[in-house]
């Protein structure tokens, strides 16, 4: 005699990690179910990459930005003047509100 297991639905089953969690525990997507779990570490790995992402242009704007002679109201200064690590405070303050390189 033959035990046999029987196929999980695929409608109960995460695409991510493949456990059978059942229909109410997934996300549906048109062709991929995400149970919870696994979007809870999708959205962690998104948030890391993101960060590294937004570090990334973050230096480069740094970068540019020591390179640059900025003209305000009460004249004109050169950041490079005053070092990368505060070239580097305004590309922060720049992406954080906002601002992103154009290519
Ligand atoms: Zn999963």
């Amino acid at each position: 005699m033959k035990f046999i297991v029987p196929e999980p639905d695929p409608k109960n089953v995460c695409s991510l990690c493949s456990r059978e969690v059942g229909k109410e525990n997934l996300i549906e997507g048109q062709k991929a179910n995400i149970c919870f779990d696994s979007s809870d570490l999708a959205k962690e790995i998104a948030d890391e990459r993101r960060k590294e992402i937004a570090e990334k242009e973050i230096q480069q704007m740094a970068k540019d930005l020591s390179l640059a002679n900025v003209n305000t109201e009460k004249g004109s200064f050169d950041i490079s003047d005053t070092g990368m690590a505060t070239a580097y405070m305004y590309a922060e303050r720049l992406y954080k509100a906002g601002y992103r390189k154009v290519e």
